[in-house]
């Protein structure tokens, strides 16, 4: 069975690792890994190879730039090159980037087998560009791994054939169990001169946080407001240094805050490990705290992973101002003890389960 994995941007990375080391364990899978090109640079791609292991990808398609449109398109064309050559029999999509469409949708009119891994989260805002990804995507899918029981409740009720989904927790959360040694070894923050002191760590790159001068400036109030009281840690993404860069906004000075560049998984996990409290509106740190129950406050004005806020540390901010952020760490740190429970099947073991279920549904009922 040939299987092309499909990977374009930081997130899909950390997914696909273990999916690949768990397809290898078996002589008759042949998995490939396609990296679209939508993260290209190290910093955003290279070191998540580097340190999860991941093999050198057998087809870069290098479709970088470009509007959302351009890109799925240019990635539909290069990746219908590849599946002309390689004729998989399942193509294996993770999470809910423009790769991901972009490539669903050829599998899908090439008629080979689609398997979506985190399918069904629903923030029921369509104004972002991940939930109309997620929706299509799901709804071209064979196969559907789910994350989280809401994510269950969400495809049934958009009456997909319950046969096709299968609720089997978090590959995320596998490559986080798989590393957490080397996470809880490394010390950043000592590394960075903060040594003990408690600090919070900052990472937002939502388009609706940060692609307009108002988001923008309410980030570097919050920070400027925060930074009264606490160590901050700023790691910054690509797309909001851009556009903080583009609006003249300068987040350099402030002696409490320490502005970094986008981390190493490593790094970032042993940065979130140690930290305080961790703001964000990243949809792989809000569980990522939760299982490492670290309080987390999303900047969002809804979650797609209901999960984080019902079982974990996830507190979630709508409409979020400086004030209400210092208010809400107020209201967080003076709570006795921190609600931490792990959710169901986050147990580092879903790339197992799921590729049992492939080979149950692709392999084994062909030798019967
Ligand atoms: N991450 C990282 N370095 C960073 C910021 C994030 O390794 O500087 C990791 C994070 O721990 C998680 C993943 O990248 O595993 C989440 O990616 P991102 O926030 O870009 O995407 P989202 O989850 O919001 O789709």
């Amino acid at each position: 069975m040939k299987i092309l994995q499909v990977a374009g941007a930081r997130p899909n990375f950390v997914k696909i690792a273990p999916l690949h080391r768990a397809f290898m364990q078996y002589p008759d899978m042949h998995p490939q890994i396609v990296h679209t090109g939508q993260h290209y640079d190290f910093a955003m791609s290279g070191v998540f190879f580097e340190q999860l292991g991941i093999p050198h990808p057998d087809h870069f398609l290098g479709v970088g730039q470009g509007s959302p449109t351009v890109q799925t398109a240019e990635i539909m064309c290069a990746f219908e090159r590849v599946m002309r050559v390689e004729m998989p029999d399942l193509v294996l999509v993770v999470g809910d980037v423009t790769s991901t469409l972009a490539c669903a949708l050829v599998a899908a009119q090439m008629r080979i087998p689609l398997v979506h891994v985190e399918a069904g989260l629903r923030s029921r805002d369509r104004t972002m560009p991940e939930e109309m990804n997620r929706i299509l995507t799901d709804a071209l899918s064979d196969q559907l791994f789910v994350t989280e029981q809401a994510g269950m409740d969400n495809l049934l009720r958009e009456n997909i054939d319950p046969g096709r989904i299968h609720l089997v927790g978090n590959v995320m959360i596998d490559s986080l169990v798989r590393f957490r040694d080397r996470i809880e070894d490394m010390s950043l923050s000592r590394q960075l001169g903060i040594g003990s002191e408690p600090y919070l760590l900052i990472t937002m790159h939502r388009p609706g946080n940060v692609d307009h001068e108002d988001g923008l400036r309410k980030i570097a109030e919050m920070l400027e407001m925060l930074a009264m009281r606490w160590m901050i840690v700023f790691v910054v993404h690509p797309r909001t240094a851009r556009n903080m860069a583009d609006f003249g906004l300068d987040l350099q000075k402030w002696t409490n805050v320490k502005i970094l560049p986008p981390q190493g998984y490593i790094e970032f996990l042993s940065l979130m490990r140690h930290s305080t409290v961790v703001i964000t509106d990243s949809g792989g740190v809000q569980e990522e705290t939760t299982f490492l129950g670290i309080h987390c406050i999303t900047l969002r004005n809804n979650t797609e992973r209901p999960v984080t806020v019902g079982y974990g540390t996830n507190y979630l901010l709508p409409d979020f101002n400086a004030q209400k952020v210092w208010d809400t760490i107020g209201k967080i740190l003076a709570r006795d003890s921190k609600k931490q429970t792990i959710p169901p099947l986050w147990d580092g073991n879903t790339a197992q389960r799921i590729v049992n279920i492939l080979r149950e549904k692709y392999i084994d009922s062909q030798d019967r």
